[in-house]
């Protein structure tokens, strides 16, 4: 399979970004104040993907800027990462009012745009954050307490990636048990990161393969854990 060069994904992004803005798909385009769509590094081995916008991420057009965001940046700073070294997107783009749950006709209404990110972007990573995050992207009911830490191989679209669910940084903020679980578990994603991307399901008009599991394999070829280039979503 084909990547896209830095310039050709940056690009696509931005239209993808363009397309998403005036969104009205669902009612929450009638209380948001803007879509938050999305940001950081274009060509990010590693994407976090969260609930939903709330206050600050409305007001400001940025995922994860308030509290847990905070929580977010200094968990990365704990491995040695930034911000600008991962993508962070969320399953809805637009605030829920009150910062209810999200509603299943809304997460329906917005995961063609998440989906569309993770093609373009083509993480090797994928750390869902959080019980939302997590179902939606393994297609299964299974909740975050059961599966966090535990990585596997899921095919996203027609790549195939590793998901890796972890509490969401919220959930950490008033509880230290889930706080301790959240770092533990963040500690093991450098160990994931240098696996690199798993190996892909062959361009083919069969059936995908079983997701398998993936701890321990050997990098995928061409995975060999390298960082790509960064190319910053500065607009996002
Ligand atoms: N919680 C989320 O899930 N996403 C954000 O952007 C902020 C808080």
């Amino acid at each position: 399979m084909e990547s896209l060069s830095a310039s050709e994904r940056r690009e696509r992004l931005k239209r993808l970004f363009e397309r998403s803005r005036g969104c009205t798909r669902c009612a929450l385009h009638q209380t948001r104040t803007q879509v938050v769509f999305g940001a950081g590094n274009a060509d990010a081995e590693l994407m976090f993907v969260g609930e939903a916008p709330g206050f600050n991420e409305d007001r400001q057009g940025l995922p994860f800027v308030g509290q847990a965001g905070r929580l977010l940046e200094r968990l990365l700073g704990e491995i040695g990462m930034a911000r600008g070294d991962v993508f962070i997107a969320n399953v809805l783009m637009c605030r829920p009012p009150d910062n209810r749950d999200p509603h299943p006709h809304e997460i329906e209404a917005c995961e063609g745009y998440l989906r569309e990110k993770i093609a373009l972007i083509e993480p090797a990573v994928i750390c869902t954050l959080g019980n939302f995050a997590t179902k939606l992207l393994r297609g299964e009911p299974t909740g975050i307490s059961r599966l966090h830490g535990r990585e596997e191989v899921r095919v996203i679209g027609l790549r195939a990636v590793r998901l890796y669910p972890l509490y969401h940084p919220a959930a950490a903020l008033y509880h230290p048990t889930t706080l301790e679980r959240l770092r533990e578990d963040f500690l093991r994603i450098p160990e994931l990161l240098e696996l690199g991307a798993p190996p892909q399901p062959e361009p083919c008009a069969g059936p995908l393969p079983e997701p398998a599991g993936s701890t321990g394999r050997p990098p995928a070829p061409g995975g060999t854990g390298e960082r790509r280039s960064a190319v910053q979503l500065g607009l996002f």
